[in-house]
């Protein structure tokens, strides 16, 4: 191989290498493509993602990554904390907490009503992990806003320990909560597991729609079925 020839597998290799990396990350950021396309395409409330949907599914399905250091000091990750809090409220969901999966994004952040606190706010937590599940465990009724139509009786821990990046104060935080909000917080973690409250709930039933709805629901069938689940 010649001087010039080893030159030029050199700047072939480089502008190679130089492709991949731009075609997934951006200069001085983190978030990836895929990911700056769906954060930089809403400024209010987002596409909810539903378990019918096959491509919905697969995201619901997967296990959600941190936000870097420097992911939570840009304008994006600001932008979803607050585009989060508007899909929750909004009248057609009126939901008590969402996930960031359920927008589209395998990125760990959620959002909690809190109803330990005056005026129940709903708020943003990321980079959240449950550290602590109490053995004390009860079943209650939940639902989920991308699995619609069905509630289901889930037993849950009634005290557990979060830690978090507060998002006010920039800081991270560790807290210890417990009642309904506890719940919440168990079923919004979980979704960034990958997990749906009808893997761990004991019954399923059908809420709303009419048998036919219901039919199309399930003749969908993208996602994946408990053993327990009782509709064939
Ligand atoms: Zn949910």
């Amino acid at each position: 191989m010649t001087y010039k020839s080893l030159i030029a597998v050199i700047v072939v290799v480089s502008a190679a290498f130089a492709c991949k990396s731009s075609n997934t990350r951006e200069p001085g950021m983190t978030f990836t493509q895929e990911e700056l396309v769906i954060l930089n395409q809403s400024d209010s409330v987002m596409y909810l993602t539903v378990i019918g949907d096959k491509s919905d599914s697969l995201i619901l399905r997967k296990v959600s990554r941190d936000f870097t250091d420097e992911e939570l000091q840009s304008k994006e990750f600001k932008t979803l904390a607050r585009n989060l809090l508007a899909t929750v409220q909004d009248p057609s969901q009126d939901g008590v907490g969402i996930s960031a999966p359920q927008v589209g994004l395998n990125l760990r952040m959620i959002a909690v009503m809190r109803y330990d606190k005056d005026d129940k706010p709903i708020e943003p937590y990321a980079n959240v992990h449950i550290t602590y599940l109490s053995q004390n465990i009860k079943s209650g009724p939940e639902g989920c806003l991308s699995v619609p139509n069905y509630r289901g009786i889930v037993p849950r821990s009634d005290s557990i320990i979060v830690s978090y990046y507060d998002i006010n104060s920039g800081t991270h935080k560790t807290d210890t909560i417990g009642g309904y909000t506890a719940i919440i917080f168990q079923h919004e973690t979980d979704h960034l597991e990958g997990i749906l409250y009808i893997d761990r709930a004991d019954s399923v039933f059908f809420s709303q729609a009419s048998a036919d709805e219901r039919k199309l629901f399930e003749q969908q069938g993208a996602y994946t079925k408990p053993a327990w689940w009782p509709y064939k």
